[in-house]
């Protein structure tokens, strides 16, 4: 297929460089190689990880100078030599994918865990990612098929938010909601917005948030919560008691990455109730906790981490679907020549998701 770029061509990116450093430049419009894909990104969520890649507390696998950026959503522009065949998209579909590139052998690939594949690679890690005007798909990611055709109903801005929602499904498939249930998320930012909407989805008949901010708790109201606590103010496990007759709730969620919370967390739940951490914690993320709350309590507790190619393929046809609105978790966009400006609203905490609408 026949490139409309000019050899030469130049494009804008945004260049991280080491921590605290990054830097929009003029770079050459990569040339798809063979099996490669050159994609023009339409739209590139500003992600907690990329916030902290960027302040240095987040460096493994990341090889600057690097484009950031794994919340994509594009078009195909050109196809290297044999790429077409292996996707199978036409030029000019709009496509996301899932950041991480797995590669379907090792043992985690192939016990249904590919997120924790032995050779993941990702955009914005290994490979550059969507902070660009143009980006390029290795050849062995495209025969992967990872490049999923976005459906006419979704918007660019909503489409790159597939990945952050398709975190959040493994992590309400990890904490098991359910009908009837009564879920406690702690942190009311987009991700636990996202947990207060796909708990709704679940079933569960009450959703208690515990969120300091009064814009993030109204935020959580909108979009389904049943409560929404001030934990500055409100005793949580008080509420929580009072709704469950009790008895605690069947789930918590830990939607920031506050060790301090995982003690409270183990406590708002039933015997038997399921904790899941789903936030990212800085540094070695130490916490104190009881053992006992876990062992006289019979708790499940799991951790989630980024997500499957089948989470991301549920998340993308629920956004789809219109039965998850990820349009009020749209709340600034900015071009590229603001990505300084997208990072920092996004660290001030003044939006939910940012996007980068290259
Ligand atoms: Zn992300
Ligand atoms: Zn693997």
């Amino acid at each position: 297929m026949a490139t409309t770029i000019a050899h030469g061509a130049l494009m804008q990116a945004a260049f991280f460089l080491g921590p605290n450093q990054m830097e929009l430049r003029e770079a050459p419009v990569p040339v798809p190689g063979p099996g490669e894909v050159l994609l023009r990104v339409n739209a590139c969520a500003v992600c907690g990880t990329d916030l902290r890649i960027l302040g240095g507390g987040k460096t493994r696998g990341v090889y600057p100078p690097r484009v950031l950026g794994h919340e994509i959503a594009a078009h195909i522009v050109s196809f290297g030599e044999g790429a077409e065949a292996a996707v199978g998209l036409p030029v000019g579909q709009r496509v996301v994918f899932p950041p991480g590139i797995t590669c379907g052998a090792c043992r985690f690939c192939v016990i249904g865990m590919e997120n924790h594949c032995k050779r993941r690679e990702a955009f914005g890690y290994r490979y550059d990612g969507g902070f660009a005007e143009y980006m390029v798909v290795p050849a062995h990611a495209a025969r992967r098929g990872i490049l999923m055709a976005i459906p006419d109903t979704l918007a660019d801005a909503e489409a790159s938010l597939a990945e952050p929602l398709a975190c959040v499904v493994n992590g309400q498939r990890k904490s098991q909601v359910g009908v009837g249930d009564v879920v406690v998320v702690a942190g009311a930012g987009p991700i636990g917005l996202m947990h207060v909407q796909m708990s709704r989805l679940a079933g569960a008949r009450s959703i208690i948030v515990s969120e300091p901010s009064t814009t993030r708790r109204e935020q959580a109201m909108a979009m389904g919560a049943t409560m929404a606590l001030d934990p500055t103010h409100d005793e949580v496990l008080d509420v929580v008691r009072s709704v469950t007759g009790g008895d605690g709730a069947d789930v918590a969620i830990a939607a920031i990455g506050v060790p301090g919370l995982v003690h409270d967390l183990l406590r708002w739940v039933r015997p038997g109730g399921r904790v899941n951490l789903f936030a990212g914690y800085a540094g070695s993320g130490d916490a104190t906790i009881s053992a006992n709350l876990i062992h006289y309590g019979e708790l499940i507790v799991t951790g989630t981490s980024a997500c499957t190619s089948e989470d991301f393929r549920v998340a993308l046809n629920l956004l789809a679907s219109g039965r998850f609105d990820a349009s009020a978790l749209v709340s600034h966009q900015f071009p590229l020549a603001q990505v300084q400006e997208a990072f920092d609203v996004t660290r001030r905490g003044e939006g939910l998701r940012v996007v980068v609408t290259p």
